[in-house]
């Protein structure tokens, strides 16, 4: 039996490359959840200006990381209130320094996140994705060597143009961002499963997106409300 309401407030964790963001934006749409991306925040607190932002900005600026606490009042800033209902955590925590920060906010405002998503995808399968992806320099258009191949390889379909890697897609690059999940988020996981084993859920993602998706109603307990 599949209920027709999910939890109401998510984590969800990905590698780089496993789909992981556009996942949460799917389920954003489809089931109301309001994404919680600490990049965002602390963006949108610059953008915005005001003591919060000036703060964050100071940080930012000296190229230090956005202390904890200041995390959280951005937390309590944005998300805390009417109409925060959905909250799907997307990015966050980001270490396992953070992890009493959604504890506390938990406490505070009475909510309690109902499950901690993981959507499995090895390091290698996503490295392969994220070394894969090709954009053309003319028109932007996107292409990726093993999903949407470009019908002459390397070359734009529309205007002939040859196609690059986007700056963040060397290998260098990418390696190490995989490196920062396994050093981070690994041990964030690891941590749930051991205080809150039953909330916890992984999800195949080496599979096409419409499935992975599918996958991951089903770990949420709602029906897939456009199945394939
Ligand atoms: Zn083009």
């Amino acid at each position: 039996m599949v209920a027709n309401v999910p939890p109401d407030h998510v984590v969800i964790f990905g590698r780089p490359g496993s789909g992981k963001s556009s996942l949460a934006e799917r389920l954003g749409a489809d089931f109301g959840y309001t994404l919680v991306r600490t990049g965002e925040m602390l963006r949108d607190a610059v953008r915005k200006g005001g003591f919060l932002g000036k703060r964050v900005e100071n940080h930012l600026a000296r190229g230090d990381l956005v202390p904890d606490r200041l995390i959280f009042e951005l937390l309590e800033a944005n998300f805390r209130g009417p109409g925060m209902t959905h909250l799907l955590f997307d990015g966050f925590p980001r270490t396992i320094g953070q992890v009493p920060l959604l504890d506390q906010f938990e406490r505070r405002y009475g909510f309690q996140v109902g499950c901690y998503l993981e959507i499995d995808v090895s390091r290698e399968e996503a490295v392969a994705r994220m070394t894969g992806r090709r954009v053309c320099p003319t028109c932007g258009a996107t292409y990726h060597l093993i999903s949407k191949p470009p019908k002459v390889a390397e070359v734009c379909d529309k205007d002939g143009t040859r196609l690059e890697r986007r700056p963040d897609d060397t290998t260098e690059v990418v390696e190490f961002r995989q490196q920062v999940y396994d050093d981070h988020a690994v041990p964030i996981l690891r941590h749930y499963e051991q205080t809150s084993p039953n909330l916890c859920r992984h999800v195949n993602g080496n599979q096409p997106f419409a499935k992975v998706y599918a996958g991951t109603c089903e770990a949420l307990g709602v029906a897939d409300p456009s199945p394939a």
